[in-house]
């Protein structure tokens, strides 16, 4: 018994030993791909239904790794917020976002974007400077770009997270709730905060119809905030004529468009129009 024990006892460290290497060694290529410029922006466009044309665009990173092809957010975003690189992937995928948008709007192609904020970016206190350099910048878009956060945000030190969110609004940014729905975030507070877009999230869109009348109720907060919403993960006419029915207008999803490199994308807005 006692050697069975110690067996497992190494085959435990061992275990662990592997699992640390391979973090160090995921640690070590991320650090690589902001070097090597490995991190590129898709876009997935959100439509307006009233009149089928493109409101915005969300950007959304991805990982061009040399061997492993492309990487998506939900393997690296984690291990990026652990390790802290968030905050400099974040910065990138700002000033990247910001300067394309800038570049189509000098091209005539004039829509809105959303950015990501991750938790531990948005609490970043350098996440302020690299925001109001941006919003300095001559051609900088005033209230078109619209930062992401999730729920969880929210939930902390109220008036520091009130005055950061008002430092924002006041450069400039928009700001949107991401994931609504799925956080723990108390919902009397969700008023003290300026808000300018609610996305509901996508499991909500996948429980149509049964999900309605929760859809109704998050459409009807957004409403009496004075925050637009947006339907996440929209893939079937169905789901967006049901979302047509209750009032909600804007959807983003695979039925109108995936996430596509900025080209792809340029195309798919030159289809349907912009609103
Ligand atoms: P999110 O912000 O909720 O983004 C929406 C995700 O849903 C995207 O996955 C998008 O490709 C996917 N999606 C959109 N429409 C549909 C649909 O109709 N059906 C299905 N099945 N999926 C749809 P993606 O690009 O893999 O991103 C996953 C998450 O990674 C994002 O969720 C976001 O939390 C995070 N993320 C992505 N880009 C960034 C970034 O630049 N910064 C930060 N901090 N997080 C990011
Ligand atoms: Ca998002
Ligand atoms: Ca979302
Ligand atoms: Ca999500």
């Amino acid at each position: 018994a006692k050697e069975a024990g110690r067996d497992r006892c190494m085959t435990f460290d061992s275990e662990m030993g592997r699992a640390a290497k391979e973090r160090s060694q995921i640690e070590h290529d991320l650090k690589e791909a902001l070097e090597q410029g490995q991190f590129q922006l898709h876009y997935q466009p959100r439509v307006d239904t009233l009149t089928q044309k493109v409101v915005s665009v969300e950007a959304l990173v991805r990982w061009q790794h040399p061997t492993r092809g492309m990487i998506s957010p939900g393997a690296f975003i984690p291990i990026c917020e652990e390790t802290g690189i968030i905050e400099e992937l974040g910065h990138f995928v700002l000033t990247e976002g910001c300067n394309t948008l800038i570049k189509w709007h000098r091209a005539g192609v004039k829509i809105g974007m959303s950015l990501n904020v991750s938790p531990r970016q948005f609490l970043d206190d350098k996440l302020m400077d690299i925001i109001t350099d941006i919003a300095s910048g001559p051609e900088f878009p005033k209230g078109i770009i619209e930062l992401e956060i999730t729920e969880n945000v929210l939930i902390g030190d109220h008036d520091l997270i009130a005055e950061r969110l008002r430092q924002m609004t006041e450069l400039g940014f928009r700001i949107a709730i991401d994931d609504f729905g799925t956080g723990y975030s108390n919902l009397a507070y969700i008023s003290l905060f300026p808000l300018d877009c609610i996305k509901i999230d996508k499991s909500f869109i996948d429980q149509l119809p049964t999900s309605e009348p929760i859809i109704r109720l998050i459409k009807t907060l957004s409403d009496q905030i004075g925050a637009s919403s947006v339907a996440e993960g929209v893939e079937t006419k169905i789901q967006a004529n049901c979302l047509a029915e209750i009032g909600c207008h804007q959807i983003q999803g695979y039925y109108y468009s995936k996430p596509m490199p900025e080209d792809d994308v340029l195309k798919r807005i030159a289809e349907l129009g912009i609103n």
